[in-house]
């Protein structure tokens, strides 16, 4: 039987054999993945493997070396330090997508009522919502997707966190009437340009294609969301959108055209890159 170390070593020169970078640390995560140990108590007792073991870590490996995501092989990711089950057919959330949250967190404490209503359009596996849920407790929160899959493990996530998120099919606001009348509508749309997907990572390319589309010049949700916000959002309510690298001046653009908005503003992530518009409706009309 081998070893914890040895089969470490091995698993690290497979993968980097096929390319991907971190191999020793890819290794690691799966083999406490399969071990369910933390990582560092691998090299604490240098054990043998169990045979069914080995096997598994071994598949595991090889469907990374297909290139998917490590998140879709581990079955869980972590965002706003919560754990969401994640799988294949739905959007893996993304770090960048706390500085969303944690805008709207910091405007929130004195923009929004405590029980404000509020909307996340696309919620993926309901990170944005159930993060939001789990931080303000008192909203009445709604989040919507068009994909089946997302809704159903999204609905997972949300038992599994113990929030009240009430999620809905809706192909954006389809499902809502107008009038609803929400406080904050808070969104990561899709946004990638439809002919650069394909040059994208292999990591990317098993996502959900419905999830990462912004049509052909990568604007196409912002444009919908932004038309059709003023009739599902108060008057000084809250919008705040995630955006893609070199967006914001288009997505401010299409905000003054609309005439509905003021205060906006957008919002670095930490690589120096424009990553979140926020803006106000106007509280009166003119
Ligand atoms: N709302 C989810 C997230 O931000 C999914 C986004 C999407 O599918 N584009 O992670």
């Amino acid at each position: 039987m081998e070893k914890r170390i040895s089969l470490l070593n091995s698993g690290s020169r497979y993968l980097s054999q096929a390319g991907i970078e971190n191999s020793l640390q890819e290794a690691e995560i799966f083999l406490s993945h399969t071990l369910s140990c933390p990582r560092f108590e691998l090299y604490l007792d240098n054990l043998e493997v169990q045979k069914t073991k080995q096997e598994h870590f071994w598949q595991l490996l090889n469907a990374r070396m297909q290139g998917l995501p490590v998140q879709y092989l581990l079955g869980s990711t972590e965002f706003m330090g919560l754990e969401f089950s994640i799988r294949p057919g739905v959007f893996v959330p993304r770090p960048e997508t706390e500085i969303l949250l944690e805008e709207v967190l910091k405007l929130s404490a004195f923009s929004l009522q405590p029980s404000a209503k509020v909307l996340d359009i696309g919620t993926g596996c309901g990170n944005i919502a159930i993060s939001l849920a789990k931080f303000r407790g008192n909203y009445s929160i709604f989040a919507c997707d068009i994909s089946e899959t997302a809704l159903k493990l999204a609905k997972v996530n949300s038992f599994e966190h113990k929030t009240a998120v009430s999620f809905v099919k809706s192909d954006l606001f389809s499902a809502f009437k107008k009038r609803e009348l929400f406080s904050l509508i808070i969104s990561n749309p899709p946004y990638i340009k439809t002919n650069t997907i394909y040059s994208l990572s292999r990591e990317v390319q098993h996502e959900p294609k419905c999830a990462l589309d912004g049509g052909a010049d990568g604007l196409f949700y912002y444009r919908k969301i932004i038309k059709d916000a003023t009739d599902y959002l108060k008057k000084g309510g809250l919008l705040a959108l995630e955006i893609g690298d070199g967006q914001s001046v288009a997505v401010r653009e299409i905000l003054d055209q609309s005439g509905d908005f003021c205060n906006i503003s957008i919002v670095k992530d930490y690589n120096n890159l424009d990553r979140v518009v926020v803006a106000h409706r106007k509280a009166l009309n003119g």
